[in-house]
């Protein structure tokens, strides 16, 4: 059979721990058979970080940038133990932050849905995507412990020296403050790649803030939101036959539980922040959440919503088996290969996308799987196999398709 053929290649970032072993199988056993696979590779692993003084990472962005698709392996994001255990010259900054920085995007988190491994809450058929805008707000916050009575205030001091002063509060005694911003650029470009989502996704988009209470604030994410969505996408999301709704964030909440899923949930930073671990614990498992990140000007950076999985990391360090699921992985590089399908007109490459999440699925399904989905599983007569298993019995079935 001859290979499909790409034309762009993929920006490759590799990655970390067990991760990075699951990567190499990946390649090895479901990707390389199938696809002429045309890849820039990048080596985002730690120590090659720290070799070039992290210019990989941006470096890497900056080819993303350049050629529009990326697919991300889990990197370890260094803290104090890692700095003795890699001999770091430096605790590099999250290779995410760093990426997102330079491509402005917004990150889209949906889960993975498969008979057998059920969401907690009934009603949810469809996936529900949580889509974060990842500056500012408490995030970005500057925090005072008032010492005793007094008087704090918010100044804005424009250009020319002229004031504006806004009462926080008289304190009669100690107390705490914060001080928050965002601004309207990045609102404006988490407003875009939200539509530009929406429609390529063909899913309705649901955004909410707490704009009542908050009659500045919370009321420009309203504003830009309407203003942008008026302006630039409603005949866009007629033609498409889906829905912009706004709502408050408490109303927001009550709804998706009582929802049948299949739509993207817009939220400020925290409320994704907090909202996304709540979705995706409910969906079943952190391995089966994929994680997209969407710029505004349409470059696409596709990874797994987990970490390096380090634990299992070190089983495999010592010889010993492990059982980590590779979905969300597998899901990454489904979608790059999609997307890099669709934007050069390869039929072939967005089937072959296709195939291969069938593939993966159906494995599940018909009752192969890793150990954590063995444990929340609700089908009958489980097979839970190991790490590379689980990507051969993939692969089985992928060369059936084919
Ligand atoms: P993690 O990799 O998300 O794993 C935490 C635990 O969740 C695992 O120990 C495992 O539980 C379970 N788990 C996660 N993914 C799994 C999978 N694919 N298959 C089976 N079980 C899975 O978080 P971590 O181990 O605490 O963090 C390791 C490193 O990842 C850190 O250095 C962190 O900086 C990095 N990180 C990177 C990203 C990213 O690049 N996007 C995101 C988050 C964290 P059991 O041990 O109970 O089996
Ligand atoms: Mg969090």
């Amino acid at each position: 059979m001859a290979k499909i053929q790409m034309t762009t290649p993929l920006v490759e970032m590799d990655g970390d721990e067990m991760t990075r072993i699951l990567w190499k199988m990946i390649k090895d056993d479901l990707l390389l058979p199938f696809v002429d696979l045309k890849t820039e590779y990048y080596d985002l692993g730690l120590e090659y970080r720290d070799e070039t003084d992290d210019q990989v990472t941006i470096d890497s962005a900056l080819a993303t940038k350049k050629y529009g698709v990326a697919v991300k392996c889990a990197t370890i994001t260094p803290n104090a133990a890692r700095m003795t255990e890699y001999n770091l010259k430096q605790m590099w900054k999250s290779p995410n932050g760093t990426i997102r920085a330079l491509l402005d995007g917004t990150v889209f988190r949906a889960p993975i849905i498969v008979k057998g491994i059920e969401p907690n809450v009934k009603t949810w058929e469809k996936p529900i995507t949580i889509a974060r805008h990842a500056y500012g707000d408490v995030y970005k916050a500057t925090e005072m412990k008032i010492p005793g009575a007094g008087k704090c205030e918010l100044v804005y001091t424009d250009e020319n020296g002229n004031e504006t002063r806004e009462l926080i509060h008289e304190f009669a005694g100690p107390g705490i403050v914060q001080g928050q911003h965002n601004i309207e650029a990045s609102i404006e470009s988490f407003a875009r790649s939200c539509f530009n989502y929406a429609l390529d996704t063909k899913q309705d988009i649901w955004f909410a803030t707490k704009d009542t209470i908050s009659k500045k604030y919370d009321h420009t994410f309203k504003d830009i939101f309407q203003e942008i969505f008026d302006a630039e996408y409603k005949e866009k999301f007629v033609a498409a036959g889906i829905e912009y709704f706004y709502t408050l964030i408490d109303d927001a909440v009550a709804r998706v539980i009582k929802s049948k899923g299949g739509y993207i949930w817009a939220c400020k930073n925290y409320d994704s922040d907090v909202m996304s671990d709540m979705v995706a614990t409910a969906f079943g498992s952190l391995a089966m959440m994929t994680s997209v990140l969407v710029a505004p000007d349409g470059t696409y950076e596709y990874e797994a919503a987990h970490g390096t999985v380090q634990r299992h990391y070190y089983k495999h360090l010592k010889g010993e088996e492990t059982s980590t699921n590779s979905v969300a992985t597998i899901f990454a590089w489904s979608g790059a290969l999609r997307k890099r399908g669709e934007l050069d007109n390869l039929p072939e490459l967005v089937a072959f996308a296709d195939k291969l999440e069938k593939a993966t699925i159906d494995t599940i399904e018909s009752g192969t799987m890793t150990k954590d989905l063995a444990l929340i599983t609700t089908l009958e007569n489980v097979n839970a196999v190991n790490s590379e298993g689980f990507i051969k019995a993939i692969a089985a079935n992928l060369a059936a398709m084919m």
